[in-house]
């Protein structure tokens, strides 16, 4: 190990723990180390082992890892929070969550969930029919509540009254006024008692990335003039008593625990007005919201929150409980729908450097040749000019450069001339970065220099794929190095993905508790391969990515821990990634008549004897097994 360098530095560029929750640290050996379960302290997972043993049993990189027992500890941790604090408080109400499949509808998280969640009748939320159906299977505690949100048809509405005749706890979130206009008569004819919720539309503007979800321009909820009217509407239709629930959400990733209050507020009056209006209301659903800090700031940054789970629990249940006896009305159960929360660490995705793209890195001989074009004289005399002001010599530099670009359309230079210059450029740029005293010195274009000199790291996934928030709305992911991190990283860099869209590339970076443009990583060895994890994928990330070049759905990993195995885990699962096939079969191509038409025209160059028959099958075995392959690169 470096003198220089330690543990603690590293934990301190990445931002590790501050990110990690408990979860993730790094180990003396300089592996990244992951402590799954929030009860059992002591026992840890080394990451470096976890990534021999995938390669040892030959699966492809990338992969998505994913952590059970962080996803259970998640479960606890938010359920005990509640119970824990709703007995301090001694608030009469209980705390019976949902989690809302949105957020990460793999089967085996939604099952790991209802699993962890047994225990507290911790239930589901739905969004859409699709996600209606999967709830209506996967949630089978009768005193757990399935929660419907987002728009509903006919069907939507039956396969909710379904579930009421099998006895569980559906309630039906109305969005709209006509929502319940198709509901009422629907209930009659089936003869089937609904669970009715209502969302109200808020006030109070969240800030952040969701800020949409509240307000009077909101795409959903009800504004106060149609929640009365729903009130005359089930009063007239003798079904008041049907009305269960009050709604609200303003937004995901709330980063200012003050909206939260507020909103809470303004909820936990609405509600109790209704009560007192004769509404008998039982449940109160405060919707989603709860932040991760994914950037490791503790602020209100968009990518980050400032406050803990502690602090927001107790600022619901301590605010619904005043309210509630200023207006001295009943508590109502507080329902949460707290998805980011619940799933963001649970998994991550492992992948390979193939490759560093680097301008500093292609050389040509630059030897002072016969009769050579004055610029290429020039920018020689600025790679001895050692003594030369920083900045004088970098506007230099970048002048002769631009000149250059004239020269050469202006048909005056040659190819070879051209690349002399470039090969002294980027020279003088690295050796005035190199020799530039920062603490003492001032120089106004350092971030530029700084990222013009930056490699790029290829990385072997695609953002569109593992991390479509990043590129869609900017949000901070860590990505760290698995290993080495017991070694100074000397290399400034960017990651930029395997997909032919100039888009496809991370730019924001955690960097001590700052947000650079690249960020430092280890300088590649030949033949080592270096692998990086991008962490606190589990929300959205792992199920909204697209198919952006035919990249398909990576291979998963399902890891439990287990302190009688070796190194404390074992691979409970391994979920193969989506093959070039299948990937092109989604956009409507038939694999078996692009394979016939390979082997045609190959057997066509048999029969003109340009390929050997034995060869011809050779391809032709070839090209099918890359269509039953990973879309990746295979490394
Ligand atoms: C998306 C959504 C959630 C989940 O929000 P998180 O911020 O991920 O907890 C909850 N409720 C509703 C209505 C939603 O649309």
């Amino acid at each position: 190990m470096a003198d220089n360098w330690s543990i603690e530095d590293a934990e301190e560029l990445y931002g590790v723990k501050r990110w990690g929750a408990g979860y993730f640290s790094i180990g003396d050996n300089g592996s990244i180390k992951i402590t799954p379960n929030h009860r059992l302290p002591d026992v840890t997972i080394d990451m470096q082992e976890v990534m021999d043993e995938i390669i040892a049993e030959g699966i492809q990189l990338p992969a998505v890892i994913r952590f059970h027992d962080i996803l259970r500890s998640q479960v606890e941790i938010l359920n005990e929070t509640f119970a824990q604090t709703i007995e301090d408080a001694k608030y009469n109400g209980k705390y019976v969550g949902v989690f809302p499949i949105k957020v990460n509808q793999m089967r085996e998280v939604v099952e790991e969930i209802m699993d962890a969640g047994e225990p507290y009748n911790y239930g589901l939320e739905a969004g859409s029919k699709p996600e209606l159906m999967a709830v209506l299977a996967y949630n089978e505690n009768p005193n757990a509540l399935t929660i419907l949100n987002g728009y509903k048809d006919e069907d939507y509405l039956t396969l909710a009254l379904l579930g009421r005749q099998l006895g569980r706890k559906m309630i039906i979130v109305i969005e709209k006024f006509s929502e319940l206009e198709m509901l009422i008569p629907l209930a009659k004819k089936l003869g089937v008692e609904p669970m009715i919720g209502l969302r109200s539309k808020m006030m109070v503007r969240s800030s952040g990335k969701w800020a949409g979800s509240s307000g009077d321009r909101a795409k959903f909820g009800l504004s106060i003039t149609e929640i009365l009217n729903i009130v005359d509407l089930l009063k007239k239709e003798d079904m008041l008593h049907c009305a269960k629930l009050l709604h609200f959400h303003i937004g995901s990733q709330l980063s200012d625990i003050r909206k939260i209050k507020e909103a809470v507020s303004e909820g936990a009056r609405l509600y109790a007005k209704l009560i007192q209006m004769g509404v008998p209301l039982e449940y109160l659903d405060i919707g989603g919201g709860l932040g991760i800090d994914y950037d490791g700031t503790s602020s209100t940054t968009d990518s980050s929150r400032n406050y803990s789970t502690e602090e927001y629990v107790a600022d619901v249940v301590y605010g619904v409980k005043q309210i509630c006896q200023l207006e001295d009305v009943p508590h109502p159960n507080l329902v949460s729908e707290s998805g980011r929360a619940i799933t963001a660490h649970h998994s991550c995705v492992v992948t390979n450097i193939v490759g560093e793209i680097k301008n500093t890195g292609a050389q040509f001989d630059i030897t002072r040749a016969e009769g050579e074009h004055i610029l290429v004289s020039n920018m020689r005399e600025l790679i001895t000019a050692a003594d030369m002001h920083p900045q004088e010599r970098y506007n230099d530099a970048a002048s002769f450069k631009q000149s250059t670009y004239e020269a050469f359309k202006l048909g005056i230079l040659s190819l070879e001339e051209m690349a002399k210059i470039d090969t002294m450029y980027w020279q003088i740029l690295a050796e005035i970065h190199d020799s530039l005293d920062r603490e003492t010195f001032v120089f106004q274009e350092l971030e530029e220099l700084e990222d013009m000199l930056a490699s790029q790291y290829l990385c072997n996934f695609s953002i569109f794929q593992s991390a479509a928030d990043t590129w869609a709305i900017g949000q901070v992911l860590p990505i760290v190095p698995i290993t080495r991190l017991n070694e100074k990283p000397e290399v400034r860099c960017s990651i930029v993905d395997i997909t032919c869209d100039s888009d496809g590339k991370l730019s924001k970076y955690i960097e001590g508790t700052e947000i650079s443009d690249n960020i430092p990583m280890h300088t590649l060895r030949k033949g080592e391969t270096y692998h990086v994890g991008m962490f606190l994928t589990g929300a959205y990330q792992d199920v909204m990515g697209d198919m952006h070049n035919l990249f398909g759905r990576l291979t998963e990993v399902h890891i439990y821990c287990h302190d009688d195995e070796d190194g404390d885990f074992y691979i409970e699962e391994v979920v193969p990634g989506t093959s070039a096939e299948k990937v092109l079969e989604t956009m409507q191509y038939n694999t078996d008549y692009m394979a016939k038409t390979v082997k045609k025209w190959l057997d066509r160059e048999v029969r003109k004897g340009k390929i050997a028959p034995r060869e011809g099958v050779r391809w032709t075995d070839y090209y099918e097994k890359c269509l039953a392959g990973t879309t990746y690169l295979k490394v």
